[in-house]
């Protein structure tokens, strides 16, 4: 068969958008109620981009999910952490949807699921069913919404992915329509020297740069005198309609005297870059004031798939006695606009310039493996663990070592090996690595022992030690008291908690047998649904044995009557 014209010109114009064409209104949506975001796609988060939206769900859990289209349940999750309850289904088209942080699924569904959990004696489970198994129609209720796994309110974490490469996309891009007439918010311009000696307004370090609205609506920042390499960053977000929630922009241009020097967008990403973030942001910035700075450049490391162009990788040659005038163009996807500009001026550093470079005994190359022995504890550091080379401030205190601080990002694991033995060995057991928080509590860091030596593997850097928790978990009945009859209840309720390290596991019998708790750790919440009708007598016995990280155990025996 040969291409008519019209094919080709509309192949053609498909090379010229660089565009993947979306099934455009074929998906419904996955609630019945109006869709609000609390979360938009490629919103920076804590080490990766947000793969999906997250929708409200009016501050409530158990809001009825539904299959945004036909097609067959490929995978099933129940985790402690990440998207808790999760459903996967792939559609005939080519893409998969997720479902995250549910409540629980359909009843279908549930069964399903509940089968494996009493098979394998675990609330944790994953499957995969075969193609065809659990087969779904669009609009068909499929789950709950909830809270489940790393969600801090109730709300539905819904993706649309590739379902070849899992590459998540926007689910924008399939023609969900989402309320929004606020243009994206600018809150802060900074400007980076990139190169040797290259300077910003009598600077050698990152720069805040003042701006103000002009009257036709777009912003304009103050003069900015440089030369040299420089580069642009701001502090910014989205607005929608109906929510008062920062989310993320679609689109980020940056643009010298009418050329592009670089342009992005969250049309889509992969899983295997997504930790690359720590790149796009001043990571730096963020250590110290939490708060996400983009850059329009691309530093070293950035192994980023989502620039659509760039030249000179986004940075701006000042040369002396020349002005130039950049833009920073942000938008959503909606396509509303906020435009900045920014007049430079190349001009000679006059005055002192300031330069605090922290430098340090050790300047650690990145390309390259790095061992450190601190006394009583050793760091080592893979090749690659870093993006760049950098001045690495290492301590050993009495009982700590501080590995720099969390202001530069690793992407791989780093060992730290403490040396125990001064620690008496019937405490070893005990004993974990800690990691010390901004409140200088110690977080409990998986330990691997080997004789006296303890090792870690961590991407964080910070402050470590060796803490010990001698204290096993508690275990209390929530909402029933031992010896009464519980005729009416639904679920049985036990509490859990540990001082130190944290629950590692729990398991929990009813007269003698394996039962299913749901455990929701924020919470610290054990939960039995009398709906499984396990071992169901008169005289129940209710036995959970609870271990903590470093294998303190505790257990709570208890009886109720039922009838
Ligand atoms: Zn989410």
């Amino acid at each position: 068969m040969k291409n008519s014209p019209c094919v080709l010109f509309f192949l053609f114009c498909l090379t010229l958008l660089g565009q993947e064409q979306y099934p455009k209104d074929v998906f419904g949506p996955p609630m019945d109620i109006p869709i609000i975001l609390a979360g938009t796609f490629g919103e920076l988060r804590s080490n990766h981009f947000h793969a999906g939206l997250d929708i409200k769900t009016q501050q409530r859990e158990g809001i009825p999910v539904n299959a945004i289209g036909d097609g067959t349940v490929t995978r099933i999750k129940v985790s402690l952490w990440g998207y808790g309850k999760v459903l996967y289904i792939a559609h005939p088209n080519g893409y998969t949807s997720v479902y995250g942080h549910l409540q629980k699924f359909s009843p279908t569904i549930e069964a399903y699921i509940k089968k494996l959990q009493y098979e394998k004696k675990s609330f944790e489970v994953e499957v995969f069913p075969d193609y065809g198994e659990i087969k779904v129609t669009k609009g068909e209720l499929i789950a709950y919404s909830g809270n489940t796994g790393g969600s801090a309110g109730p709300h539905l974490h819904f993706e649309i992915r590739s379902s070849i490469s899992e590459k998540p996309t926007n689910p924008f891009l399939y023609g969900m329509h989402v309320a929004d007439a606020t243009n994206p918010i600018l809150e802060k311009l900074f400007a980076y020297p990139l190169s040797d000696n290259a300077h910003i307004n009598h600077n050698q370090e990152r720069t805040q740069i003042n701006f103000s609205r002009q009257d036709d609506g777009t912003y304009l920042a103050d003069k900015v005198e440089a030369l040299g390499e420089i580069g642009f960053g701001f502090i910014g977000y989205d607005r929608l309609d109906m929510a008062a929630n920062k989310n993320g922009v679609y689109s980020v241009e940056f643009n010298v005297n009418g050329k592009i020097y670089s342009l992005y967008n969250f049309e889509s990403f992969s899983f295997g870059e997504t930790r690359y973030i720590n790149t796009l942001i001043d990571y730096d910035y963020y250590g110290r004031h939490r708060q996400r700075i983009q850059k329009s450049f691309k530093s070293p490391g950035n192994n980023l798939s989502i620039y659509k162009e760039l030249y000179n990788e986004g940075k701006v040659k000042v040369n002396k006695g020349l002005s130039y005038t950049a833009n920073l163009i942000i938008k959503d996807y909606a396509g509303n606009t906020v435009k900045l500009a920014i007049p430079i001026e190349g001009k000679e550093n006059q005055g002192p310039s300031t330069n605090n470079d922290n430098v340090t005994d050790n300047f650690l190359v990145a390309k390259k493996p790095n061992n450190y022995d601190l006394g009583g504890a050793k760091v080592y550091f893979p090749a690659n663990t870093f993006y760049e080379d950098f001045y690495i401030d290492l301590k050993k205190g009495a009982d700590t070592v501080t590995i720099h601080s969390n202001t530069v990002p690793a992407h791989r694991n780093f060992t730290i090996t403490f040396d125990a033995s001064k620690y008496p060995k019937e405490t070893h057991k005990q004993l974990f690595i800690a990691r010390l928080n901004d409140k200088i509590q110690p977080n409990f860091t998986n330990t691997y022992k080997r004789g006296d030596l303890f090792t870690a593997r961590t991407r964080n850097l910070g402050t470590y030690t060796i803490a010990q928790d001698t204290t096993p978990p508690t275990i209390r009945t929530k909402n029933f008291k031992e010896k009464q009859w519980l005729n009416n209840y639904k679920y049985l309720s036990v509490s859990i908690a540990d001082d130190l390290s944290g629950i590692d596991s729990y398991t929990a019998t009813l007269n003698g047998e394996w039962i299913l708790m749901e455990y929701e750790p924020k919470r610290n919440t054990l939960t039995y649904n009398f709906d499984d009708k396990i071992a169901d007598q008169t005289q129940c016995v209710l036995k959970v044995t609870v271990t903590d990280n470093v294998g303190n155990v505790s257990t709570l025996t208890t009886s109720f009557y039922r009838k």
